[in-house]
């Protein structure tokens, strides 16, 4: 995801549906587009790949009613022209407010506007001068499937975020309030300290503690700070062909950014979960198949399943040891490039654990009918 503003994406635009559409128009029309531009659908076209993160992207702030409010809001302000008390940059002369700057690390981390209140309101105007920060990286699991590994999934991750709080929305104000500019520096969170002589030094408001602003009635939820915790959830794209244990990189899903900096990055460490009957390697399925003596022997055909499709019918050769693996050409995972590994069938003669009369004598009849060299001369010096 790009540090592109938040604020000028139009999320209704990208997923078709109506500013005023319902939640489940949206995941309505959100399940059409993923589906029709899904990268397995598509392999390899590029646009429906961009598309599908956009969508993605689109519904992760529609698709969740809180977040959605607040973009709303968000876009209501820009819309208008003004940012709260600051629109037109700080009074007194101070930085000049740029929304490009807020924007940059809050949307691509997802945080959101509710964040960017906080960082204006929260611990204020010294933050505002602090250079731009990267967000932090962020670990988290995800457990799948065994065919989920195999063919690509995309999961649901909640993660804990720092973020506004929810019940002052980030400005520290008592619900129902909200903070007023400092009376003592005129919102600039610094003011004149006569030292005496020629020099005039600038120290930081004692009135509201450099942040610009003064809470008369402190919210009670977060004492005044504006911080909070919430979960937000993010869809994940578990790419086909991931091993258990491996760590998947997401770009710019980490913790957002301060001030302009980057959003961090999401690892999501991949558990599989093991298949009763099938297992991997590499881009193959391995898949270990009983037979008798009688078709190891005289050879057969065996039906053996597959993960993805129909079962097969392997041909087992007359003579065949037990321990020998076949291949059956691409029925294994699915590779980048659109192609399939294979499936390697290996044999196992399985040997009753017991015999009924007639099978007994049956086998010994065999013996004495083979009788020849012996199997394991070999294992001894002459
Ligand atoms: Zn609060
Ligand atoms: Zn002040």
């Amino acid at each position: 995801m790009t540090n592109t503003d938040w604020a000028n994406k139009d999320f209704y635009k990208v997923l078709g549906v109506a500013k005023d559409a319902s939640q489940a128009e949206i995941k309505k029309a959100y399940r059409k587009l993923a589906r029709a531009n899904h990268p397995d659908s598509k392999p390899g076209d590029k646009a429906a790949e961009e598309r599908f993160k956009a969508i993605a992207e689109a519904y992760d702030v529609l698709g969740d009613e809180t977040k959605r409010k607040q973009y709303d809001e968000m876009r209501t302000l820009f819309a208008g022209g003004g940012f709260g008390p600051f629109a037109g940059g700080r009074p007194g002369g101070g930085t000049p407010f740029d929304s490009s700057d807020l924007f940059g690390g809050a949307g691509a981390g997802g945080g959101g506007f509710a964040d960017v209140l906080g960082d204006l309101f929260g611990t204020g105007g010294r933050r505002a001068r602090s250079r731009a920060r990267r967000g932090a990286d962020i670990e988290t699991t995800a457990t799948i499937g065994f065919t989920e590994s195999v063919e690509g999934v995309t999961v649901s991750l909640r993660l804990a975020a720092e973020s506004a709080c929810q019940a002052c929305r980030g400005t520290g104000a008592k619900a129902g309030t909200m903070p007023r500019v400092c009376p003592d520096c005129e919102g600039v969170g610094m003011r004149a300290a006569s030292v005496g002589g020629a020099f005039q030094l600038n120290e930081t408001c004692p009135t509201c503690r450099g942040r610009g602003m003064v809470v008369d009635d402190p919210c009670p939820v977060c004492n005044g700070s504006g911080r909070g915790v919430s979960d937000r959830t993010i869809q994940a794209r578990i790419p086909a062909g991931v091993k258990d244990g491996q760590r998947i990189r997401l770009r710019g899903k980490g913790a957002p950014g301060e001030h302009g900096g980057q959003a961090g990055d999401l690892f999501v460490v991949v558990k599989v979960q093991p298949h009763p009957v099938f297992g991997r390697s590499g881009d193959n399925l391995t898949l270990t198949v009983p037979i008798t003596f009688d078709e190891a022997a005289l050879g057969a055909d065996v039906k053996v399943p597959t993960l993805l499709g129909a079962p097969v019918t392997v041909k087992i050769p007359a003579g065949t040891p037990s321990g020998r693996t076949f291949r059956v050409r691409g029925r294994g995972a699915p590779r980048k490039d659109g192609t399939k590994g294979d499936l390697l069938v290996t044999v196992e003669v399985h040997v009753p654990p017991t015999l009924n009369d007639e099978a007994r004598k049956a086998v010994e009849a065999y013996k004495a009918a083979v009788a020849g060299p012996d199997v394991r001369s070999g294992l001894f010096g002459s």
